[in-house]
Parts: structure tokens; sequence; C-alpha cells
């Protein structure tokens, strides 16, 4: 439980991170909560010889409006955004899904682009920015680039993000129309991560029908990923039980969902079809 012996700089700004970062990207590890990679360096999973701790950079954690978009720093605390006033007023399903993770103290350290970064196939920050359809903004040696989030998780704790990238930013189109969200979560009772979480972002047409809707899960598969079969049995219908129920059956096609001592993989998609359906037809009665 002692980890192996590292080196620790807090930069300035994050351009000194990306230089830190550059100049040995295989021996240096970005640290932002630490939540999951001291207990990996513990463990000794994770061997870093240099630490690079942009939780300092204040510039980095920050919610705002610009445009028609949300901004948040990589930076920003779980209990940032479940708290703000600004996400509960115009992105609900950030509230919720902040407000499910661990237990205090958690959500006052671990952070969306550490979490995001990270991509435990557990983390309850994954489905909410796909549901959102959010776009990441990764920084490098050779500039900025924008990866949608779709892209952005690759499989079991490994993202687009390359050698040498810090995650700067998080991108969120603000929704406008008529708009319901829901995140619905069954946590493991000693971690609190999610055995299934199911977000869903849902617009109706002005006669109550479904106009799109947007279904991002966690903790079934090896990665994060959108219900793409879900949201198309369900584009343009009327959202009672039966089309709901019809639709979750294909929560899990196409995946190979995680089987594990607490829930095997069976039960896992059952909890992801009753999780949905309840996800659906709460963020129905939310809309606003
Ligand atoms: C007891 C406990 C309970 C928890 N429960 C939950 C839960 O219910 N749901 C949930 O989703 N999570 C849960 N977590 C995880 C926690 O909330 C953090 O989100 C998670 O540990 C990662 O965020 P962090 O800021 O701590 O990242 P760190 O641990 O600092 O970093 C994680 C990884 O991401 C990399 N990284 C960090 N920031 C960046 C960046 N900006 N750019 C590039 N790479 C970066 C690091 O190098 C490292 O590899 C729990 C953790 C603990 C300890």
């Amino acid at each position: 439980m002692i980890p192996a012996p590292f080196d620790y700089k807090v930069p300035a700004s994050l351009e000194e991170a990306v230089g830190l970062l550059a100049s040995d990207p295989d021996g240096t590890k970005i640290l932002a909560g630490g939540h999951s990679l001291i207990p990996a360096m513990k463990l000794r999973l994770a061997q870093p010889q240099l630490l690079v701790d942009i939780a300092r950079i204040k510039s980095l954690a920050y919610i705002r409006e610009e445009g028609a978009q949300i901004l948040i720093g990589a930076t920003t605390t779980h209990y940032q955004l479940e708290s703000s006033e600004l996400i509960k007023l115009i992105c609900p399903l950030l509230s919720l899904c902040g407000a499910s993770i661990g237990d205090v103290q958690v959500r006052n350290k671990g952070t969306i682009g550490g979490s995001v970064a990270h991509s435990d196939p557990a983390a309850d920050w994954p489905a909410a920015i796909l549901a959102l359809d959010a776009e990441l903004v990764l920084v490098g040696p050779n500039g900025e680039r924008t990866v949608k989030a779709a892209n952005f998780f690759v499989d079991l704790f490994t993202t687009d993000l390359q050698p040498g990238e810090i995650l700067r930013e998080i991108r969120i189109k603000k929704p406008t129309e008529r708009f319901g969200h829901a995140y619905q979560k069954v946590p493991h009772p000693a971690s609190g991560f999610a055995v299934v979480g199911v977000a869903v972002h849902l617009l109706l047409n002005d006669d109550g029908s479904c106009k799109s809707v947007s279904i991002g899960v966690t903790g079934v598969g090896s990665k994060a990923y959108r219900a793409q079969a879900v949201e198309s049995a369900l584009a343009g219908m009327n959202l009672d039980d039966q089309a709901i129920a019809a639709a979750v059956a294909h929560i899990c096609d196409g995946i190979d969902p995680n089987n594990d001592l607490y829930a095997s993989g069976e039960y896992r998609c059952h909890l992801a079809q009753v999780h949905a359906s309840r996800a659906i037809k709460a963020a129905k009665a939310n809309v606003q």
C-alpha cells in the first residue's frame, strides 16, 4: 500500500503542465483529484516517476455559459457541478449525475476531467456527457483539438487522449427545446460506483411524442456507450409503457456485458433495461 518513489510538481499554468508532461509523457502522470490515481499508485498498478498536479491551477476549474454552450473546466469537482445553480437551471442532468457520485468527500475532491480521462467502466460522468453529446477539448504540445464524447471513450480505462495530452475543457450544447433529463443508477454498496447507470436527454415534439432521445449507459460494458438501438426505436414514438418496454429490450445490443462477483452480465442487462425505462419515464415527466 506504499507507492513507488515519485517526484511531484505544481505547475502555475496549463501551458507549464503541458511542457512538463511533454518532457517525459510515459513516465509522467497528471494528478487531479487523485481519487483513482493514488489508489492505483498505492497498489503499484501505476508507477509514474513524476506527478504533475493540475488541481492547483485555479483557472482550470470553472462552469460558465458562452453563447449556446456550457463550458466546464477539467478540474471542476463533482460537488461544484452538483451544487451549481446555473447547472441546475440549464442542464439538470449534470446536477443529477454529480450528486450520485460516491459520498461528499469524494465529490469534493474528484474532478469531472479526472473521471472522464480515467474512463473507469463504472464511472458516472461518461454516461451523462455521452447523453449530452459533449465535446472534449484536449491540449498537447502540438496545440488543441476537440473530440466528440462518442469518439473519446475507446475501451476499458482507455480514451482517445494521446501521450502528452491533457483534457482541458468539456463543452455541452445548452438544451433549449422542450427537454427532460434523468439519471438512474444502481450504486455498488461498497464504493458507490455504478453497477449500472443510465443518463437520458429527451426532446419532445409539441404533440408530446419523442422528437429524439439520447441515452448514455455506464457500468454495463467495458466502456460507457450510447444505446443507439433504444434511441432509434423511440424516435417519433409516443412514449407509452409498451413502446418504452419494446425499446429498452435493446439496451445491451452489441455489448459484451461485464461479469463480476457482484453482478453477472445477464443481471446487469436486466438492471439496465429496468433503469433505462425508469429514466425515460422520469425525463418525460420533467420536460420543461
Ligand atoms: C471511495 C470512492 C468512491 C467513488 N465513487 C464514485 C462513484 O460513485 N462514481 C464515480 O463516477 N466515481 C467514483 N469515484 C471516482 C472519483 O469520483 C473520481 O472521479 C475519479 O477518481 C477520477 O477523478 P480524479 O479527479 O480523482 O482523477 P485522478 O485520480 O487524479 O486521475 C485519474 C486519471 O486521469 C488522469 N487525469 C486526470 N485529470 C486529467 C486531465 N485533465 N487530462 C488528462 N488526464 C487526466 C490521471 O493522470 C489519471 O490517470 C470514487 C472514488 C473513491 C475513492
